[in-house]
């Protein structure tokens, strides 16, 4: 019967779980063999294996594919590091990430995108790749850094944050016409260059107009970053990806009228991908009135009615991937915005609660299971063109998220392995329904029922799959 399959033992089967696709949701058995996924059977076959995981009653999703994280190591640790950081993602169900480049020093070159990787890969626990910094000041160094192996650009429009210079060297477009030489740039290569759109003329207005009233209050950050900054900055974006011919992604898309903007672009050809995150999806600027400073982030929390819209765009698959935006810092760092809102940094941690905030979804049957498998994944997989991850098919690589559907509980910030936990106030508390119960990565759990055993180092580098990879 094994030889039937052309099935020598395997090293490790799934066996019983409801199997998660984009293009399907069906029951079946997984066989793995040296990391890397060898057979997808009938419930009715078992292969002979080393080590069997009973996943009745679970479903088996792909791990989750999380591209905008920040990380900071090897600077500020800490806030987090590269343990700290990927045990919380193995605790989430993630298995891959992609970090972003603010950090002292900013991923700006080649040389500093190897030091990073030096600098990190014995404490990684999951798969990991780096974007590079594309700013005014490094244009020179935007070719190299794609050879050396970097997923993609990110620049940021609006300006540095005052006194952090440093971790943003290589990462502001600082006018339009360095922004469409970025992208005339970026053109050249496949890869996606990423922008934080918001417009800094405008932010310039409106944090003017707030500061002269003399506010300092939590809402005065709301009012000094208006959706119209995100709306005119993704117009200015478009206008120029469509010209130059570059990728384009638009990063933590919060703004129904600036995903309309996108959508329109997307039919005229250009190519575009979109990401939204859980705060933007499920709480709106109200929250802030209870959290302050720890729901300070740009873009700002919107209003109600813009966070109920921004589900059609989920709906739609307008929004290809909903990422965490991760950023994490120190709880004395936040609480300066008490006295002082613009004071504060912006950012809130997320990767333990990325996922079961959108199981809750799937349970109140916002999202279907496909669309979770897309949104979280497959779409990141092939917008990155990591051609070994994403999706449970033959030949990819044996990262899976196990999850129980059964499970309801309470989201409880003194569970999480974030160094940055002090900071979370969000959902803290929140009921959920679904509970990821085992992280596998490349065939080997990470994290079992919450208590993750992955070891520092077991992570690798990952970068694009060659174009004219077989
Ligand atoms: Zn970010």
């Amino acid at each position: 019967m094994e030889e039937e399959f052309g099935l020598s033992r395997v090293d490790l089967v799934i066996k019983g779980g409801t199997i998660v696709r984009s293009d399907a949701v069906f029951k079946g058995n997984i066989a793995v063999k040296d990391g890397v996924i060898v057979a997808i059977t009938d419930e009715a076959f078992v292969p002979a294996s080393e080590e069997c995981i009973d996943a009745t009653g679970q479903y088996v999703m792909t791990g989750v594919i999380e591209p905008h994280l920040h990380l900071r190591d090897p600077s500020k640790n800490e806030r987090e590091d590269f343990t700290s950081g990927t045990m919380a993602c193995a605790a989430g169900g993630i298995t891959t990430i992609v970090e972003h480049p603010v950090s002292t020093p900013s991923v700006h070159s080649a040389t500093t995108l190897r030091n990073r990787i030096e600098a990190v890969q014995h404490k990684s626990l999951i798969d990991f790749g780096f974007y590079g910094g594309a700013g005014y000041d490094n244009l020179d160094l935007m070719l190299e850094m794609a050879e050396a192996g970097i997923m993609g650009f990110k620049t940021f429009l609006p300006a540095s944050p005052p006194g952090r210079e440093q971790e943003f060297i290589g990462l502001n477009a600082k006018d339009d016409g360095f922004l469409y030489q970025i992208l005339e740039i970026a053109a050249k290569t496949d890869l996606p260059a990423l922008f934080h759109l918001e417009d800094n003329t405008l932010l310039q207005l409106f944090e003017g107009r707030v500061r002269a009233q003399g506010r300092k209050d939590p809402m005065a950050h709301i009012d000094s970053r208006p959706e119209i900054a995100e709306i005119v900055a993704t117009a200015k974006l478009l206008a120029m990806a469509q010209d130059t011919g570059a990728k384009v992604q638009l990063v933590h898309m919060s703004t129904d009228r600036g995903l309309e903007l996108a959508k329109f672009y997307r039919k005229q050809g250009v190519s575009i991908s979109i990401e939204s995150c859980p705060q933007y999806l499920l709480l709106s600027k109200e929250d802030m009135e209870a959290a302050g400073p720890f729901a300070k982030m740009n873009p700002p929390l919107r209003s109600k009615e813009t966070q109920r819209k921004l589900w059609n765009y989920v709906h739609d698959g307008t929004i290809d991937m909903i990422v965490t935006d991760h950023s994490p810092f120190l709880v004395s760092e936040k609480e300066i915005g008490y006295e002082d809102i613009f004071k504060a940094p912006p950012g809130h941690p997320g990767l333990e609660t990325l996922l079961p905030l959108m199981l809750n979804e799937v349970a109140n049957g916002r999202l279907t299971w496909q669309q979770l498998s897309s949104l979280l994944a497959e779409n990141v997989a092939r917008i990155y063109r990591m051609d070994q991850k994403g999706r449970i098919d033959i030949g990819k690589d044996a990262d899976f998220v196990l999850i129980d559907m059964k499970q309801e509980w309470k989201v409880d910030v003194s569970q999480m392995y974030t160094r940055s936990k002090g900071t979370f106030k969000l959902f803290d508390g929140w009921n959920i329904k679904g509970k990821p119960v085992k992280t596998i990565l490349r065939g080997k759990v990470i994290m079992e029922n919450g208590e993750v055993i992955g070891k520092p180092g077991e992570g690798r580098f990952i970068r694009p799959t060659p174009k004219n990879h077989a």
